[in-house]
């Protein structure tokens, strides 16, 4: 088959599988790739870097949708055109995926499959000459002369074809010269490509690898266009355009190798749909300012050829454009009565969360206005801030969207890429207008403290402009370069602390605290939601499983341990698909009740065998469906594995030297042990556990008014001297020592643990505490103390925070979180709590039942702490508080 002249294609080629379109040898077709398999090809062949690397590809026609792409290759069509990437144009709207324009050199025949993966690639054999074209119309002796009279008639209805057109528009002026200059056997490809045949004559064409075949097989096509041209010149007035627009040459009609592209040819085909899309952007209702930017892409568009990277760019710009809901809005159907109902039986608890948020909506409808402050739900994960965003939303009747910010580094985010970048995309804002389909949404801002700066600019900075009443209305993203109006928008933004909110965006939020829920809140919580809810995800009914309240606790305390109730809700979860299989089982083996083993529902029914819940006596998987499965604690152990948190409270304090102190942190209160040990050296301190600066002055703070007052206390070193100090060295820890953690609000559990190690007494088991200590031995409130911002929150021995950055990174605390603290107290079980007299008033917040269980002990001085501590009082007399004592040196 090859002669010297040849130009021969590489014997082995990757295969690109086409959907839609057969490419022919002369002719070019754009194709769509967004198959991962033909992605990987693209990017791997043609693409290095963003540049194009002209590579010969073959091109296999495909039947299988591509939907439905599996994993294992398709039976691959043995012909194929091998093609020349000539264009690659690459997108990520809607989703990522490149459009080839690719040029038809020669068949080929799949002789082997090489391998599969990543894309597939094959050894083949060439079929077509691709030099030798010019071999026919010179009347080449090889040829025999009944392809030399096909040749001829073929060329001949080629004419008589082009002459039924109008000479005076180009593209049939071009076609006219081509049919002069191209060899004659590249015409049945050619003229295939161009005139109205359906992909399985394509096919038929691309198999007919003789090329007297392929002569005798498009004659007819050729006629059969002929004909059809010929009935509408007489159905219809001819008119120059009728002519044109009977050339149904698809996009992207080409020519052979090398020669020109027929691209233009698409034209008409083109314009019919720019003037569908025009004609939507004109139904579409948009401002004034944005239809004339439109009108002028579409003029631009309808200049532009489809192969133009620009093409694809624009049309997508002008397809969201017409999505957009300029003028769309649902009607707001707010009754504060029905809101109430809502609200309250959306969620258990939460009482003074709701009734801000009816203050707000009443507010809102009085003044038949949403405009107001943006509303901000601050708390740990899982208290329900974003469930009652959507709460607010069924209230008003408005579609809900929800936007994560966690993680947000660049501003283009919020307020998309300018159209001059390759795979430029609307920001998340419009995204969500689009995706919701309406102007007056409600758009929860989830993490606005997770925003982080980079150098890709300040996402916070975009926010302010987006959540700004002023300026909200004419909102520009970069994408869309018109101005949207925001100002229906109702936005809710949620966030774990405020620490990390940029000033000037927490100046636009109403900040309202969501505090984490207490064991006996999130019992009923379960109850009347997780559970139900959980069931019904889960396709079970209550007559299927029941969850005693007993068991409910157990998971709180003993495989969570969290403020809100998300873990808690994954832990029902769990429970609810290990009944699931067992119940789909049951329904299965009711045929073979012995077939049952020792699994999870096998010891809930023993448990019911105890007593509890009886449930049918014997081990048995055949259980009629209306038998509950009851999950007592033997069942959750074997669902949910051994527990997580076994209490170690008393387990740790069998120590002097050790103490129990409140932590808060914007995941809700923690207990924290502070531990101390003492050995031989020369008065060192050692701290560990990752403290902060402040954490560290209060650790010497504490041994400074320990030494101090040594002797009232009877404080003793080692070897029973009167200076705890000396000849010793100190080491003080704070377990968990990965995490991050400063505050004042340390200094009395630290005095206590060192109290306790310098005097050998163990501190109670029961009780923890919290309070910042002076040099004098006073115990101040938590509040109004300095602590450093990082970027991290640490864990803060501190309470919730809110306030301006001074010229140094430095917050000034507030009181909000002895709730928090007293919770986790209470959590873990405790009974006592040691809190700054001045902080007396905040227990009121705290749940009556929570306060009845625990006790409190308010103080204002050191001394008054350490008799609180230690079983029977801590001894000697209190010290006096003036004159201040002398310090001697660490
Ligand atoms: P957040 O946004 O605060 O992290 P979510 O709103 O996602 O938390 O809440 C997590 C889950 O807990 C949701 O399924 C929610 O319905 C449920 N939930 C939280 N608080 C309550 C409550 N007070 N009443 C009912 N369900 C709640």
């Amino acid at each position: 088959m090859s002669s010297s002249g040849d130009i021969r294609i590489p014997s082995r080629l990757p295969l690109l599988l086409t959907h839609e379109g057969v490419l022919l040898p002369g002719s070019t077709m754009r194709v769509s790739v967004d198959t991962a398999r033909n992605m990987q090809l693209v990017r791997s062949r043609l693409l290095k870097g963003t540049s194009l690397k002209s590579t010969i590809i073959g091109v296999v026609p495909n039947s299988r949708d591509p939907e439905h792409e599996t994993e294992e290759l398709p039976a691959l069509h043995s012909i194929g055109t091998a093609g020349l990437a000539v264009q690659v144009v690459g997108s990520n709207w809607p989703k990522p995926h490149y459009t080839l324009l690719i040029t038809g050199l020669c068949r080929f025949r799949v002789e082997q499959l090489l391998r599969e993966r990543p894309f597939p690639v094959a050894v083949v054999q060439q079929l077509d000459k691709l030099e030798q074209y010019a071999g026919l119309d010179s009347g080449d002796a090889d040829v025999s002369s009944e392809l030399g009279e096909l040749s001829q008639r073929f060329y001949e209805v080629a004419l008589q074809l082009v002459g039924m057109l109008d000479i005076s528009v180009p593209v049939v002026a071009k076609l006219r010269r081509l049919l002069d200059s191209l060899p004659r056997e590249a015409l049945p490809d050619v003229l295939t490509s161009m005139i109205h045949v359906s992909n399985k004559e394509k096919l038929e064409i691309l198999d007919a690898v003789s090329l007297a075949e392929r002569f005798k097989k498009v004659l007819p096509l050729l006629t059969r266009q002929m004909e059809g041209l010929k009935l509408l010149q007489r159905t219809r007035k001819p008119r120059l355009d009728d002519d044109r627009r009977i050339i149904p040459i698809r996009k992207g009609g080409g020519l052979a190798p090398g020669q020109l592209s027929m691209e233009d040819d698409g034209e008409e085909e083109d314009s019919d749909d720019t003037s569908l899309l025009e004609r939507r952007v004109r139904g579409s209702n948009m401002p004034e300012a944005a239809l004339r930017v439109c009108l002028k892409e579409l003029k631009r568009l309808k200049k532009m050829p489809q192969s133009m990277p620009e093409y694809a760019l624009t049309r997508n710009y002008l397809e969201l454009m017409v999505e957009l809901p300029w003028s769309k809005s649902t009607t707001d159907c707010l009754d504060i009565r029905a809101a109430r109902v809502l609200l309250d039986s959306d969620h258990y608890a939460m009482e003074k969360l709701k009734r801000r948020v009816l203050e707000y909506l009443a507010v809102r409808q009085l003044r038949n206005s949403l405009k107001g402050p943006i509303l901000c739900f601050v708390g740990p994960p899982g208290v329900g801030k974003t469930s009652v965003g959507r709460s607010i939303a069924r209230t008003l009747g408005r579609e809900f969207h929800r936007i994560a910010l966690g993680g947000v580094c660049d501003q283009s985010d919020i307020r998309g890429h300018r159209r001059t970048y390759v795979g430029s995309m609307p920001g998340r804002i419009i995204n969500g207008l689009k995706a919701v389909g309406v102007n007056n949404p409600v758009f929860l801002l989830d993490e606005v403290d997770k925003l982080t700066k980079s150098l890709q600019g300040d996402p916070a900075a975009a926010l302010l402009e987006v959540l700004d009443p002023e300026q909200n209305h004419s909102f520009t993203d970069h994408y869309l370069n018109v101005p949207f109006d925001l100002s229906q928008v109702l936005f809710i933004a949620t966030a774990n602390t405020t620490a990390t909110i940029p000033p000037a965006l927490l100046d636009r939020m109403e900040v309202l605290q969501v505090p984490g829920y207490t064991q006996e809140e999130k019992v009923e919580i379960a109850h009347r939601h997780l559970i139900p809810h959980q069931l019904e995800q889960h396709g079970l009914t209550p007559q299927q499983v029941q969850i005693p309240q007993d068991t409910t606790l157990d998971i709180i305390s003993r495989y969570t341990r969290e403020a809100g109730v998300r873990t808690l809700e994954r832990k029902i979860g769990a429970i609810c698909r290990a009944v699931a299989v067992k119940v789909a089982e049951g329904h299965k083996a009711t045929k073979t009740p012995s077939s049952s083993s020792s699994s999870e529902v096998t010891t809930a029914q023993e448990g019911g065998n105890k007593g509890e819940e009886p449930i049918g006596g014997s081990v048995d998987l055949s259980l009629p469906p209306e038998m509950p499965i009851v999950i007592d604690c033997q069942a959750l152990k074997d669902i949910l594995g051994p527990p997580v948190f076994e209490m170690e409270v008393s387990e740790r304090l069998t120590l002097p030297g050790v103490a129990i102190g409140l932590a808060w942190t914007p995941l809700g209160g923690e207990i924290m042990f502070v531990e101390a040990s003492r050995m031989e050296g020369d008065g060192q301190l050692t701290l560990t556990g990752q403290l902060g600066d402040i954490m560290k002055e209060s650790a010497h703070l504490a041994i400074s008014w320990l030494r101090t007052n040594a002797k009232a206390y009877q404080l003793t070193n080692m070897a029973g001297g009167p200076d705890p100090l000396e000849g010793t060295d100190v080491h003080l820890h704070f377990p968990a020592g990965a995490v991050t953690k400063d505050g004042p609000s340390a200094g009395v559990t630290i005095v206590t643990c060192l109290a306790s190690l310098f005097s050998g007494r163990l501190v109670r088991s029961d009780v923890a505490m919290t309070g910042e200590i002076t040099l004098r031995g006073l115990v101040l409130p938590v509040r109004e103390a300095l602590v450093p911002l990082s970027r991290h929150p640490p864990l803060l021995w501190q309470v919730g925070f809110t306030c301006t950055l001074t010229s140094k990174p430095v917050l000034l605390c507030q009181v909000g979180g002895i709730k928090d603290k007293v919770l986790a107290a209470h959590r873990a079980g405790l009974r006592c709590v040691i809190l700054p007299k001045r902080n007396e008033k905040d227990l009121e917040e705290i749940p009556a039942h929570v306060r009845a269980d625990l006790q409190f002990v308010a103080t204002s001085c050191l001394a008054e702490v350490l008799d609180a501590a230690f079983d029977g009082g801590f001894r000697g007399p209190a010290p006096s508080l003036a004159p201040p004592p002398v310090l001697s040196k660490l």
